[in-house]
Protein backbone atom coordinates (compact mmCIF):
# COMPACT_ATOMS: atom_id res chain seq x y z
CA UNK A 1 0.00 0.00 0.00
CA UNK A 2 2.62 2.63 0.99
CA UNK A 3 4.42 2.24 -2.47
CA UNK A 4 1.06 2.44 -4.33
CA UNK A 5 0.19 5.76 -2.37
CA UNK A 6 3.58 7.24 -3.26
CA UNK A 7 2.65 7.15 -7.54
CA UNK A 8 -0.59 9.12 -5.99
CA UNK A 9 2.02 11.73 -4.72
CA UNK A 10 4.46 11.45 -7.85
CA UNK A 11 1.22 11.68 -10.39
CA UNK A 12 -0.37 14.70 -8.48
CA UNK A 13 3.23 16.55 -8.80
CA UNK A 14 3.59 15.71 -12.18
CA UNK A 15 -0.56 17.37 -12.29
CA UNK A 16 -1.99 14.84 -14.66
CA UNK A 17 -5.56 14.14 -13.95
CA UNK A 18 -5.34 10.61 -15.96
CA UNK A 19 -2.43 9.42 -13.72
CA UNK A 20 -3.67 10.29 -10.56
CA UNK A 21 -7.07 8.79 -11.30
CA UNK A 22 -5.41 5.54 -12.81
CA UNK A 23 -3.00 5.41 -8.62
CA UNK A 24 -6.42 6.09 -7.30
CA UNK A 25 -7.78 3.32 -8.78
CA UNK A 26 -4.71 0.97 -8.09
CA UNK A 27 -4.93 1.97 -4.58
CA UNK A 28 -8.75 1.34 -4.61
CA UNK A 29 -8.11 -2.26 -5.41
CA UNK A 30 -5.94 -2.97 -3.29
CA UNK A 31 -7.65 -1.61 -0.33
CA UNK A 32 -10.67 -3.40 -1.58
CA UNK A 33 -9.17 -6.39 -1.87
CA UNK A 34 -7.94 -6.14 1.40
CA UNK A 35 -11.53 -5.61 3.33
CA UNK A 36 -12.61 -8.53 1.09
CA UNK A 37 -15.48 -5.68 -0.17
CA UNK A 38 -16.70 -5.53 -4.03
CA UNK A 39 -14.52 -3.23 -6.51
CA UNK A 40 -15.01 0.26 -6.38
CA UNK A 41 -14.95 2.84 -9.01
CA UNK A 42 -13.07 6.09 -9.02
CA UNK A 43 -12.93 9.38 -11.03
CA UNK A 44 -10.79 12.13 -10.49
CA UNK A 45 -11.46 15.84 -11.23
CA UNK A 46 -9.70 19.31 -11.30
CA UNK A 47 -11.83 20.97 -9.57
CA UNK A 48 -14.87 20.22 -7.62
CA UNK A 49 -18.08 20.77 -9.11
CA UNK A 50 -20.42 23.51 -7.56
CA UNK A 51 -23.07 21.21 -7.57
CA UNK A 52 -22.29 18.42 -5.00
CA UNK A 53 -25.09 16.63 -3.10
CA UNK A 54 -27.13 18.19 -0.17
CA UNK A 55 -26.32 15.11 2.03
CA UNK A 56 -22.45 15.57 0.90
CA UNK A 57 -21.76 19.28 0.66
CA UNK A 58 -19.39 19.28 3.88
CA UNK A 59 -17.24 17.52 2.32
CA UNK A 60 -13.91 19.84 1.08
CA UNK A 61 -11.95 16.96 -1.63
CA UNK A 62 -14.50 14.37 -2.26
CA UNK A 63 -17.82 12.37 -2.58
CA UNK A 64 -19.38 8.97 -2.58
CA UNK A 65 -22.29 8.02 -3.67
CA UNK A 66 -23.70 4.73 -2.67
CA UNK A 67 -26.55 3.93 -5.44
CA UNK A 68 -23.56 4.01 -8.41
CA UNK A 69 -20.75 2.91 -6.11
CA UNK A 70 -18.64 5.75 -7.09
CA UNK A 71 -16.16 7.96 -5.25
CA UNK A 72 -15.12 11.45 -6.74
CA UNK A 73 -12.14 12.99 -5.74
CA UNK A 74 -11.10 16.70 -7.12
CA UNK A 75 -7.72 18.17 -6.86
CA UNK A 76 -8.79 21.44 -6.99
CA UNK A 77 -11.09 23.92 -4.65
CA UNK A 78 -14.50 24.70 -6.33
CA UNK A 79 -14.32 28.20 -6.09
CA UNK A 80 -10.66 29.92 -5.66
CA UNK A 81 -9.08 26.78 -7.73
CA UNK A 82 -6.13 26.22 -5.38
CA UNK A 83 -4.43 23.17 -5.63
CA UNK A 84 -4.81 20.79 -2.91
CA UNK A 85 -2.00 18.93 -0.53
CA UNK A 86 -1.37 15.51 -1.19
CA UNK A 87 -1.61 14.71 2.20
CA UNK A 88 -5.63 16.27 1.93
CA UNK A 89 -6.15 14.84 -1.12
CA UNK A 90 -5.06 11.26 0.60
CA UNK A 91 -7.05 11.89 3.36
CA UNK A 92 -10.14 12.90 1.02
CA UNK A 93 -9.43 9.42 -0.84
CA UNK A 94 -9.72 7.72 2.55
CA UNK A 95 -12.73 8.77 4.19
CA UNK A 96 -14.74 8.35 0.71
CA UNK A 97 -13.47 4.91 0.73
CA UNK A 98 -14.91 4.70 4.47
CA UNK A 99 -18.15 5.77 3.40
CA UNK A 100 -18.33 3.09 0.78
CA UNK A 101 -17.09 0.64 3.24
CA UNK A 102 -19.60 1.29 5.35
CA UNK A 103 -22.25 0.43 2.99
CA UNK A 104 -20.54 -2.35 0.76
CA UNK A 105 -19.06 -4.11 3.58
CA UNK A 106 -20.63 -3.17 6.51
CA UNK A 107 -24.25 -3.20 5.42
CA UNK A 108 -24.84 0.04 7.25
CA UNK A 109 -28.02 1.44 5.89
CA UNK A 110 -26.56 4.95 5.97
CA UNK A 111 -22.90 6.07 6.70
CA UNK A 112 -22.65 8.59 9.35
CA UNK A 113 -19.87 10.64 10.06
CA UNK A 114 -19.87 9.14 13.96
CA UNK A 115 -16.05 9.31 16.07
CA UNK A 116 -15.91 5.87 14.95
CA UNK A 117 -15.77 6.77 11.33
CA UNK A 118 -13.09 8.94 11.69
CA UNK A 119 -11.33 6.57 13.73
CA UNK A 120 -11.28 3.87 10.72
CA UNK A 121 -10.38 6.34 8.08
CA UNK A 122 -7.72 7.81 10.49
CA UNK A 123 -6.42 4.09 10.91
CA UNK A 124 -6.55 3.62 6.65
CA UNK A 125 -4.80 7.07 6.41
CA UNK A 126 -1.89 6.19 8.76
CA UNK A 127 -1.69 2.62 7.34
CA UNK A 128 -1.02 3.56 3.63
CA UNK A 129 1.02 6.58 4.91
CA UNK A 130 3.22 4.75 6.95
CA UNK A 131 2.40 7.21 10.08
CA UNK A 132 2.43 5.62 13.52
CA UNK A 133 -1.20 5.44 14.21
CA UNK A 134 -2.28 8.04 16.47
CA UNK A 135 -5.30 8.11 19.14
CA UNK A 136 -7.64 10.60 18.50
CA UNK A 137 -8.77 13.41 21.26
CA UNK A 138 -12.47 14.80 20.81
CA UNK A 139 -14.37 17.92 22.05
CA UNK A 140 -17.98 18.42 22.25
CA UNK A 141 -19.45 21.04 20.10
CA UNK A 142 -22.99 22.57 19.58
CA UNK A 143 -25.50 19.87 19.52
CA UNK A 144 -24.33 16.15 20.12
CA UNK A 145 -21.07 16.77 17.72
CA UNK A 146 -18.23 16.38 18.31
CA UNK A 147 -15.08 16.92 16.42
CA UNK A 148 -11.05 15.86 16.52
CA UNK A 149 -8.97 18.20 18.77
CA UNK A 150 -6.15 18.16 16.50
CA UNK A 151 -3.64 20.23 18.51
CA UNK A 152 -3.99 17.69 21.16
CA UNK A 153 -4.06 14.48 18.84
CA UNK A 154 -0.87 15.59 17.30
CA UNK A 155 0.69 16.42 20.68
CA UNK A 156 0.12 12.71 21.82
CA UNK A 157 2.46 10.08 20.75
CA UNK A 158 0.24 7.47 22.99
CA UNK A 159 -0.69 4.23 20.76
CA UNK A 160 -3.68 2.24 22.06
CA UNK A 161 -5.15 -1.50 21.10
CA UNK A 162 -6.76 0.40 17.47
CA UNK A 163 -8.48 -3.00 16.72
CA UNK A 164 -10.63 -3.34 20.43
CA UNK A 165 -11.84 0.51 19.59
CA UNK A 166 -12.78 -0.68 16.38
CA UNK A 167 -14.47 -3.21 17.14
CA UNK A 168 -16.58 -1.29 19.18
CA UNK A 169 -17.16 1.64 17.47
CA UNK A 170 -18.52 -0.79 14.35
CA UNK A 171 -21.17 -2.41 17.09
CA UNK A 172 -22.19 1.57 17.98
CA UNK A 173 -22.48 1.89 14.30
CA UNK A 174 -24.25 -0.82 13.49
CA UNK A 175 -26.57 0.10 16.58
CA UNK A 176 -27.14 3.23 14.89
CA UNK A 177 -27.93 2.87 11.60
CA UNK A 178 -30.55 0.60 12.08
CA UNK A 179 -33.13 1.21 10.18
CA UNK A 180 -36.42 3.73 11.59
CA UNK A 181 -39.46 1.82 13.62
CA UNK A 182 -42.27 1.17 12.09
CA UNK A 183 -44.63 4.15 11.60
CA UNK A 184 -47.17 4.57 15.01
CA UNK A 185 -50.55 5.99 15.06
CA UNK A 186 -48.33 8.37 17.56
CA UNK A 187 -44.92 8.85 14.86
CA UNK A 188 -47.27 9.76 12.53
CA UNK A 189 -49.56 12.69 14.46
CA UNK A 190 -45.81 13.95 16.02
CA UNK A 191 -45.11 14.19 11.75
CA UNK A 192 -47.83 15.99 11.21
CA UNK A 193 -47.29 18.76 13.36
CA UNK A 194 -43.90 19.27 13.07
CA UNK A 195 -44.86 19.47 8.85
CA UNK A 196 -47.08 22.25 10.18
CA UNK A 197 -44.37 23.89 11.89
CA UNK A 198 -42.13 23.26 9.01
CA UNK A 199 -44.63 25.13 6.48
CA UNK A 200 -44.91 27.96 9.18
CA UNK A 201 -41.35 28.42 9.25
CA UNK A 202 -40.37 28.33 5.78
CA UNK A 203 -43.21 31.17 5.54
CA UNK A 204 -41.24 33.63 7.78
CA UNK A 205 -37.55 32.95 6.65
CA UNK A 206 -35.75 35.92 4.74
CA UNK A 207 -34.03 33.47 2.33
CA UNK A 208 -33.29 37.06 -0.18
CA UNK A 209 -29.99 38.72 1.90
CA UNK A 210 -28.67 35.05 2.12
CA UNK A 211 -28.87 34.24 -1.54
CA UNK A 212 -27.61 38.01 -2.33
CA UNK A 213 -24.59 37.71 0.26
CA UNK A 214 -24.14 34.58 -1.40
CA UNK A 215 -24.49 35.27 -5.13
CA UNK A 216 -22.17 38.53 -4.55
CA UNK A 217 -19.49 36.43 -2.55
CA UNK A 218 -19.14 33.68 -5.60
CA UNK A 219 -19.19 36.50 -8.46
CA UNK A 220 -16.44 38.27 -6.44
CA UNK A 221 -13.96 35.07 -6.70
CA UNK A 222 -14.78 33.44 -9.85
CA UNK A 223 -15.43 34.59 -13.32
CA UNK A 224 -17.61 31.87 -13.61
CA UNK A 225 -21.62 32.45 -15.05
CA UNK A 226 -23.82 31.89 -12.18
CA UNK A 227 -26.24 28.63 -12.61
CA UNK A 228 -29.33 29.61 -11.02
CA UNK A 229 -29.37 25.76 -9.40
CA UNK A 230 -26.02 26.00 -8.34
CA UNK A 231 -26.35 29.25 -6.12
CA UNK A 232 -30.10 27.36 -4.99
CA UNK A 233 -28.08 24.67 -3.37
CA UNK A 234 -25.34 26.71 -2.09
CA UNK A 235 -27.96 28.72 0.12
CA UNK A 236 -29.70 25.68 0.82
CA UNK A 237 -26.95 24.34 2.12
CA UNK A 238 -25.89 27.09 4.24
CA UNK A 239 -29.16 27.94 5.51
CA UNK A 240 -29.28 24.19 6.36
CA UNK A 241 -27.17 23.86 9.48
CA UNK A 242 -28.46 27.41 10.93
CA UNK A 243 -32.10 26.67 10.85
CA UNK A 244 -31.29 23.16 12.24
CA UNK A 245 -29.72 24.58 15.35
CA UNK A 246 -32.26 27.27 15.91
CA UNK A 247 -34.98 24.62 15.23
CA UNK A 248 -33.50 22.73 18.06
CA UNK A 249 -32.56 25.24 20.54
CA UNK A 250 -36.54 26.35 19.95
CA UNK A 251 -37.94 22.66 20.22
CA UNK A 252 -35.84 22.02 23.50
CA UNK A 253 -37.41 25.25 25.01
CA UNK A 254 -40.73 24.57 23.96
CA UNK A 255 -40.36 21.02 25.05
CA UNK A 256 -39.02 21.75 28.71
CA UNK A 257 -42.34 24.19 29.12
CA UNK A 258 -45.00 21.69 27.77
CA UNK A 259 -43.69 19.29 30.17
CA UNK A 260 -42.94 21.66 33.47
CA UNK A 261 -47.04 22.65 32.18
CA UNK A 262 -47.73 19.06 31.84
CA UNK A 263 -46.47 18.44 35.70
CA UNK A 264 -48.08 21.50 37.10
CA UNK A 265 -51.43 20.25 35.85
CA UNK A 266 -50.58 16.93 37.06
CA UNK A 267 -49.73 18.10 40.45
CA UNK A 268 -52.76 20.46 41.06
CA UNK A 269 -54.97 17.50 39.88
CA UNK A 270 -53.97 15.49 43.11
ZN1 LIG B 1 -17.96 12.14 4.65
Amino acid sequence: MPSITKSIELAMKAGANSDVRRECAEFLDAASQFYKAPACSIRVLAARPLRVREHWATELFGDYTPETMLIRAWMRTAIRKEVTSFGTFLSALCHEFCHYLDYQKFGFHDSWHTRGFYERAAVLYDYVRWTPPKKLFWVPTSGECWRIDWPRTNRSSCNRSIISTLVRTFAEDWAASEPDQEESPLNLEVARTAKKVAKAVSKNLRVTPVAKGIVRAIGKKAAIKLRPKEVEETVAAALKEVVKDTVKTATREAVQSAVEEAAKIGSSAE
